[in-house]
């Protein structure tokens, strides 16, 4: 038979017993194989699920039943026949094969059990067939399409940012360099400021790519390379700001733990946690914030800005996530507007994620005056040859507006119940780490 063809049924739609008594055809992948006299087991992974094939000998022409004993881990192929329940097959159901054919036998796969973490990374492109990280790529799938559904319900148009850029948006010391035709440029560190271009013609947008920080720490929670979530709406205060980040965090939670409960189990994850999120969620001061850390017996000093302990001690026995506001102006970025009631704090915001694992968005109302901007830019001795574009923002019908990141590697960390941020994305790339 031609594995081009379409006559193939998932195997998700056998699961589902739609098949039942049914002759069906199915392709794919060996998931494991095991066999004993006249009898094969092959069970068989696609896209949709895994299901037990039992290839008889006598049943099966000979040579059928000789490429099904002869099957490697991974290889590819072919089963006609009948899916009846079983209750002994993973899944419930298994197929009675008629026919058996090889795609591709392949070699012996290298992954078997137990293997180093590090093997796991270095055959990261034949460890992303293992059950576990499908599902986890499913899910991540399934909470972009979320976030898109949650913008696009609200009038956000999604624009994209250039990745090559000439400033330093959240400051010089993470920036991958390169030689940009014998002058210097950057990966794009974030594309909040492109964000704010669009804003002034869209409204609402956002950014949904990737940022590169040359982050020089190991940590469960850095990549060099994520992918970030950045909308930006005019005429938003920090609020509002906070406001539509707690709605979405709730629908994204929700979305997952409603419809894709199954996958969330399977990955050892409970969706009770994710369906038990709702607002509002607590709201502290940077001040609270630090007194409680003080409280919980760290040992920072108020003018310092949370680190991963502190947002750890924080957020431990939380089960809601914690926002953080009105951080110091002197340790944030410059474009953050100072608050007018509180001066010496800006109106930006952090969400923490409960359960330890911390921050997943940063957030701010922006300065949106020209000359309050231009002289944060020389208080943080800024080259304003740079910034200029972004300065002339402010020049030509500048309205009040807000926005904030999302790491959506950090937002996978914590719904998923993830150990480390490695495993939110295909291709994680860390300070020792750009291969495969
Ligand atoms: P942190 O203090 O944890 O390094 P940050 O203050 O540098 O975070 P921002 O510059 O505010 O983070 O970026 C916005 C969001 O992008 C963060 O809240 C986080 O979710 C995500 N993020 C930042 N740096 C990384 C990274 N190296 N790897 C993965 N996600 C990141
Ligand atoms: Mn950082």
């Amino acid at each position: 038979m031609d594995c081009l063809s379409d006559s193939f049924v998932p195997v998700s739609s056998i699961l589902s017993g739609k098949c039942e008594g049914k002759k069906v055809s199915i392709r794919g992948w060996v998931h494991r194989a095991r066999s004993s006299g006249g009898l094969a087991f092959v069970i068989l992974r696609d896209s949709s699920g895994i299901i037990q094939c039992a290839v008889k000998k006598g049943v099966v022409e000979e040579k059928a039943f000789d490429a099904a004993k002869g099957v490697y881990v991974e290889s590819s192929c072919i089963v006609s026949g009948t899916p009846k329940k079983d209750e002994r097959a993973p899944g419930g159901w298994e197929i009675s094969a008629a026919d058996f054919g090889l795609i591709h036998l392949g070699t012996p796969f290298p992954i078997a059990k137990d293997q180093s973490v590090e093997f796991l990374l270095d055959t990261r492109h034949l460890w992303l067939r293992s059950q576990k990280l499908t599902k986890i790529m499913k899910l991540r799938d399934y909470a972009t399409r979320s976030l898109r559904n949650f913008f696009d319900e609200r009038g956000f148009f999604e624009c994209v940012p250039p990745i090559i850029t000439k400033s330093a948006c959240e400051g010089g010391s993470t920036l991958f360099q390169l030689d940009y035709f014998g002058t210097p440029a950057y990966l794009s560190q974030s594309g909040q400021m492109y964000a704010e271009v669009y804003m002034t013609a869209l409204e609402k947008v956002y950014i949904l790519a990737p940022s590169f920080r040359a982050e020089p720490s190991r940590t469960v929670r850095h990549l060099s390379e994520y992918w970030h979530l950045e909308p930006e709406m005019a005429f938003y205060n920090q609020k509002m700001n906070m406001q539509l980040q707690e709605e979405m965090i709730v629908h994204v939670c929700h979305d997952l733990g409603k419809n894709h409960a199954d996958l969330l189990t399977d990955i050892g994850r409970e969706p009770e946690k994710l369906l038990a999120v709702r607002g509002p969620f607590p709201r502290l001061t940077y001040e609270k914030a630090i007194e409680k850390c003080r409280s919980l017996g760290c040992k920072i000093e108020y003018g310092q800005d949370l680190g991963a302990d502190e947002e750890a001690a924080l957020t431990k026995e939380a089960s809601q996530p914690i926002f953080i506001h009105n951080h110091l102006k002197a340790f944030k970025a410059f474009y953050m507007r100072e608050d007018p009631n509180k001066p010496g704090t800006v109106l930006s915001n952090d969400l923490l994620a409960p359960e330890g694992h911390g921050e997943i968005i940063g957030g701010s109302e922006r300065i949106w005056d020209a000359a309050e901007l231009r002289q944060r830019m020389e208080e943080q001795n800024l080259p304003m040859s740079d910034y200029q574009w972004y300065v002339d923002l402010r020049e030509y019908g500048s309205v009040p507006h807000a926005g904030f990141g999302l790491g959506i590697e950090r937002l996978c960390k914590w719904m998923f119940g993830l150990d480390h941020i490695r495993d939110a994305i295909p291709f994680p790339r860390t300070i020792n780490r750009a291969y495969p």
